[in-house]
């Protein structure tokens, strides 16, 4: 194999790059990125760099770490088709890039739900770097933000704007936080934990628009059931959507993201996808699409060793994943989907452990602040239920009897 094009500078991108010189690869590796300069994290945008601005912090690597393994990086150029048949990726410059192999991570991008007022100046969102600088710029003249999505990234924002002295308000659809990826135990104590730092938190509040001024700009949100929320800045963080545009135009499987097998492949051997925009077969034998750098960095090495190497072993990484939310932080280990029975373990003045079970055996585990019982989560998920009964579900304690 000569030549790998991999699309998407992000996360999973920059990892692919790493993980191909890391295995050994010695061919040519070009990456394309729509998004201007190197490869970043995201996670800091809703967390340190809203309160830092610091840019430069944020850099997966140098510019020199891309000269010294030889790998060449053209960001500010979209990819705008995959030819399959030629094997090359054609960018809006109309040049063509042949590849022997071609890794699609083009991540996710926010999902606002279809309600009018949305373009209002005031109305920001958060994915990148150029979307939390311009939330920076404006925060030091925001008295009150609403905040519309209680999710991971909704929920960091809200404490980090309350730290820095605005008033929040967080309207969720749904009748409680992180609905998604919390178990109720663990979303109730997050839900305390926000209305104490001062936010002002409305549960099963679907937002039906976006309220402006005379001036034009956004001044609150309207609820479905008429209620008016009002402030000057009016953050949407209602979830994602996977950027599988180009791999369903190219004739590849999507659904809710792009289909791949086991091993990280597409049905077409000659391309593969990582990160937020493909869907792996999951423990319930569904696909299962994870918003994580966890899954895209894992993801990524996994699909290095079988380029390089040959490895044919199927995806099987733990997922774990964190959220900063004041002074709390948030661990998952494991997957909560289709949890059968939960075991709460409450902790004097802290947040309780949680344990989720499967089918009699450990699928997941939340913790707050406690990352030596998360740390042994992540080793023993799918443990039986009896063997942690018998230990009193302490993970230590039941991970020391193991080894
Ligand atoms: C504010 C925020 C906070 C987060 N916090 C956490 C956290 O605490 N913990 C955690 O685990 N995860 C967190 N995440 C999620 C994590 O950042 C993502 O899961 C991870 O970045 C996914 O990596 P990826 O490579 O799949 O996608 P990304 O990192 O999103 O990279 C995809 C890249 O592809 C580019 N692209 C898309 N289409 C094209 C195209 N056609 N041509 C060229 N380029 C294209 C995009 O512009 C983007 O740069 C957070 C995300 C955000 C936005």
């Amino acid at each position: 194999m000569q030549r790998i094009v991999i699309i998407g500078t992000g996360q999973g991108g920059q990892q692919m790059a790493a993980s191909l010189r890391q295995e050994g690869f010695q061919g040519e590796i070009l990456m394309l990125g729509e998004e201007p300069g190197l490869p970043y994290q995201r996670p800091p945008l809703s967390k340190a760099y809203m309160a830092n601005g610091n840019a430069a912090a944020l850099l997966l690597k140098p510019a020199s770490f891309y000269e010294r393994s030889a790998i060449v990086l053209r960001d500010g150029v979209r990819a705008t088709a995959i030819d399959r048949a030629a094997r090359e990726v054609v960018t809006g410059d109309g040049a063509r890039h042949p590849y022997d192999h071609l890794v699609i991570a083009t991540g996710a991008r926010n999902a606002p739900p279809p309600i009018p007022g949305l373009d209002a100046p005031g109305v920001v969102e958060l994915r990148s770097l150029a979307d939390a600088e311009r939330i920076r710029r404006r925060l030091a003249a925001t008295r009150h933000a609403v905040v519309v999505g209680g999710g991971f990234i909704g929920l960091e924002f809200a404490a980090m704007a309350r730290a820095a002295g605005v008033a929040v308000t967080v309207v969720e659809a749904a009748p409680r936080l992180m609905s998604r990826a919390l178990s109720p135990e663990m979303a109730d104590w997050f839900l305390t934990l926000h209305r104490e730092m001062g936010s002002q938190v409305l549960l099963d509040a679907p937002v039906a628009g976006v309220l402006a001024g005379a001036d034009g700009r956004a001044s609150g949100v309207v609820l479905a059931d008429g209620r008016e929320v009002s402030g000057d800045l009016v953050l949407m963080a209602t979830g994602v959507r996977p950027n599988s545009e180009l791999a369903e135009a190219a004739g590849l499987a999507c659904a809710n993201g792009i289909l791949v097998d086991a091993t990280l492949a597409t049905a077409d051997p000659a391309i593969s996808a990582l990160g937020d925009v493909a869907a792996f077969p999951g423990p319930l034998g569904r696909p299962l699409r994870l918003e994580s750098v966890q899954a895209a960095v894992d993801h990524a090495r996994h699909i290095a060793r079988r380029l390089v190497g040959g490895a044919s072993a199927p995806y099987a990484a733990v997922p774990w994943f964190w959220s900063d939310q004041g002074k709390a932080k948030l661990q998952i280990a494991g997957l909560l989907t289709g949890a059968d029975r939960t075991v709460v373990l409450p902790q004097p003045e802290a947040a309780p452990v949680v344990l989720l079970f499967r089918g009699g055996h450990l699928a997941a585990v939340e913790t707050v602040n406690a990352a030596g019982i998360h740390m042994a989560a992540r080793r023993m998920i799918g443990c039986p239920l009896a063997q942690l009964e018998a230990h009193g579900f302490d993970l230590r304690a039941a991970m020391k009897a193991a080894a």
